[in-house]
């Protein structure tokens, strides 16, 4: 083995190099302290739970809806308040959304063309930027928590299907069996929209006949997502979803792809987003968000009104965004009819709505 040659430095050489070592220590040390954000007494939270043309609800079906997104805040308001990580309060909010038949993630996830109930899921941080996410899985009952698990207990960002399940139960998370998904009011739309696809590949052009696109937008919605900001100054954004009805061989959305359906990074902002999920891949639309902060100086609301109604929208896409900036300023955008979203602050009054 080497060893150094002894006394080749002399005095004034010993000098510089110690003079060096400190210049470099002093160096790191304050791209540590700007990394590292003094914690503040600051926190937030948003949420959605999927946007699209959303309409002729019953009155008990909006309360559900706008009850189940209260219970989901007041659950992530208990973490940030308490000093909790946003990772934290991001995974446990959508726990809860993932646990509802209401939403499509989790229970209550949409049907792919051949019947089944394939759930994709991201979270990422803003720190470090670390991220996880789950595609094309079957049996995993929390796929968010699968996510996370991806990205602390992997050196991969995104597994899929059997590989992901397989991962699942390694790692001690839930499963179930496929039928513990099955909502039939989902069910129910995947009947719909292939009798409908049925009629228009039959030539029937007649009556409620709509291109598939439409069909799509027309009957989907309910994905979930939340961005939240803790006491320590981290972000952290998460997303999960059933994807869209009707979807076919191993289609994959936006939700579980880092950058298109979830994004996070202190300097700029916190994403989830939902809707037309191909739209959303092909404008990177969750980045997007944050390097129009990042490189045009756009606050998080002007970014996120931008990426939906001049990226996304102007290719033809629908769906919305939510988006939370490392100050707490929020952003809640959509250019379809509703979206199921909602906020809460530090005063710990919780906002939800659903129509424009
Ligand atoms: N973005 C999701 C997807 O394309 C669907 C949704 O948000 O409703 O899979």
């Amino acid at each position: 083995s080497y060893t150094h040659p002894p006394g080749k430095l002399n005095l004034p050489g010993k000098l510089l190099l110690m003079k060096k070592l400190i210049c470099i220590m002093l160096l790191c040390s304050t791209a540590v302290q700007a990394q590292t954000q003094a914690p503040t007494d600051n926190f937030a939270l948003v949420i959605h739970g999927g946007a699209g043309k959303i309409e002729k609800m019953s009155p008990e079906r909006e309360k559900a809806h706008l009850d189940k997104m209260n219970e989901a805040l007041q659950k992530g308001y208990a973490i940030l308040n308490a000093g909790g990580t946003s990772l934290d309060a991001v995974e446990a909010v959508i726990r809860i959304l993932e646990d509802s038949p209401l939403f499509n993630a989790g229970k209550g996830a949409v049907f792919t063309n051949d019947g089944k109930n394939e759930l994709d899921a991201s979270i990422m941080e803003g720190k470090g930027m670390n991220a996880g996410a789950v595609a094309g899985v079957r049996t995993i009952k929390n796929p968010i928590t699968a996510a996370r698990k991806v990205m602390e207990g992997t050196p991969h960002v995104i597994l899929t299907g059997r590989g992901a399940e397989q991962f699942a139960r390694q790692s001690g998370l839930e499963i179930v069996d496929t039928s513990y998904f099955r909502v039939e009011e989902q069910w129910n739309q995947l009947l719909e929209i292939q009798k409908q696809e049925k009629l228009k590949n039959s030539g029937d052009t007649t009556g409620s006949v709509k291109p598939l696109d439409t069909i799509f937008l027309d009957m989907k919605f309910g994905t979930v997502g939340a961005t939240a900001l803790d006491k320590h100054g981290n972000l952290a954004a998460g997303t999960s979803t059933g994807g869209m009805t009707n979807k076919r061989f191993g289609r994959v959305g936006d939700s579980p792809i880092i950058g298109a359906g979830t994004y996070a990074k202190n300097a700029t902002c916190a994403v989830s987003c939902t809707g037309h999920g191909e739209y959303f891949i092909r404008t990177s639309a969750a980045h997007e968000v944050s390097v129009l902060m990042e490189y045009k100086g756009l606050t998080v609301n002007e970014a996120a009104k931008e990426m939906i109604f001049n990226k996304v929208g102007a290719l033809g896409g629908e769906g919305g965004v939510i988006a939370l900036d490392n100050k707490g300023n929020i952003a809640m955008q959509f250019n379809t009819l509703g979206m199921f979203r909602g906020y809460i602050g530090k005063d710990g009054k919780a906002k939800v709505m659903i129509y424009k």
